[in-house]
């Protein structure tokens, strides 16, 4: 293989965006991929695209991250066209509950600010939430909507993503861990794996929850791994599809399965299923669809979320290092924000204008050195 312009380490579905985007824009590209590790993000996921129904108020990434929703409906048919693959694009909105009155004033005050800031979002009387999932809980007092969020099938995205950054010229190469950056005071030259050097124009660090374990890193990178559980039960008999926030958890139907999540848990690199996730969401579940309290659990994962201190993920080149770029910290938020990132660092890459402010995630907020 000749040397590639850009070497991207990780082969999550943020590092197999970036390669796809750089790729069709004409660029060499090789992604370097050790295992996966256990607790891969992106195997994992529930798939949701929920900028709103996760945005905090007054969330500075909110719009960011309604574009990056919505470039889906760019990139499904695209990847359906290149690979053949139906990403399993919904779009029919995502319904966050309220148990308490002290919820309703909270999810309340979100839908306002959000129409206010010019995106659609409604506030659903008990009644109307009933409409759209007649077995939701009893105890429901209303619920935000917001009509634009859906899903994918995270597993479907990842494999049509791979499969098109292929199509498009990228290698992959497997079975090979980055032990290091290799670089000068001022510049990086490529990657020192177990057994080889690979040299490159440029390196992209998208290993996800891993991504500050690779050596020879200008700083620290801000990126720590969050424990997720998810469980896979039989979604409710004639219960139309939807996707409920609610009880400190979600609820998503994906095929015949409702899909229940999801625990945050600060345990390290420790990505194993215990009892005690379980029965959380479990009683998650059973606390938005009491039909759902005594379903068999038929599967149940965890993987590591990247998560950065402020939510928002790393993208951009190091500050000071050239020719380093970060595409990593996509925390809670990767599959929503993936697509949108392999555009940006690719448009980043090219010098083009972005038009967002993208002060939100560049690389230096965390670094005063
Ligand atoms: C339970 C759970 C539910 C989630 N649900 C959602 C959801 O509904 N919607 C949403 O938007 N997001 C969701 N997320 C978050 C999302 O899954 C992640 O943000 C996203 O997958 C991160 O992708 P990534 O490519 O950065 O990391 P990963 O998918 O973890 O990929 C990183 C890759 O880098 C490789 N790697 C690491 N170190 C090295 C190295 N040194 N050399 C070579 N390769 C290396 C790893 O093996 C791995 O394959 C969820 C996460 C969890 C855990």
């Amino acid at each position: 293989m000749t040397n590639p312009d850009i070497l991207v380490v990780g082969c999550g579905i943020v590092g197999v965006s970036c390669a796809r985007a750089l790729a069709q824009r004409g660029h060499r590209v090789a992604v370097v991929e050790a295992g996966p590790h256990s607790g891969a993000a992106s195997l994992v996921a529930a798939g949701m695209l929920a900028p709103q129904a996760e945005a905090a108020a007054q969330d500075p990434m909110l719009e960011l991250a309604v574009r990056a929703r919505d470039f889906y409906v760019e990139l499904a048919p695209a990847l359906l066209e290149e690979t053949g693959i139906d990403i399993g694009l919904r779009t029919d909105g995502i319904l966050q509950v309220a148990f308490t009155e002290e919820e309703v004033t909270q999810r309340r005050a979100e839908v306002a600010w959000q129409r206010q800031s010019g995106f659609t979002a409604e506030w659903l009387s008990p009644d109307e939430v009933r409409e759209r999932a007649p077995g939701i809980s009893q105890d429901v007092l209303g619920a935000a909507f917001a009509p634009e969020d859906g899903s994918v099938n995270p597993l479907a995205l990842l494999e049509a993503m791979t499969k098109s950054a292929e199509s498009s010229g990228t290698t992959v190469i497997r079975g090979a861990n980055v032990e290091a950056l290799v670089h000068s005071d001022d510049r990086v030259d490529g990657v020192r794996t177990s057994d080889r050097t690979l040299w490159a124009g440029a390196v992209v660090v998208a290993a996800g929850a891993w991504s500050g374990r690779i050596g020879a890193l200008p700083r620290p990178i801000s990126v720590e791994p969050i424990r997720g559980q998810i469980a896979a039960l039989d979604w409710p008999p004639d219960e139309p599809p939807a996707i409920v926030y609610g009880a400190g958890g979600y609820v998503v139907k994906r095929g015949s399965a409702a899909i229940a999540g999801s625990t945050m848990e600060n345990v390290g690199f420790d990505a194993s299923v215990t009892a005690d996730g379980l029965n959380r969401v479990r009683q998650v579940a059973a606390q938005v669809y009491p039909a759902l309290a005594h379903c068999e659990i038929r599967r149940s994962w965890a993987g590591l979320r990247p998560q950065t201190p402020d939510g928002h993920p790393i993208i951009g080149p190091d500050p000071h290092l050239s020719r380093l770029w970060y595409a990593t910290g996509h925390g809670r938020n990767g599959i929503l924000l993936a697509g949108y990132t392999g555009e940006l660092l690719a448009r980043l890459h090219s010098g083009e204008t972005i038009e967002h402010d993208l002060s939100c995630v560049t690389p230096g907020r965390f670094w005063s050195w």
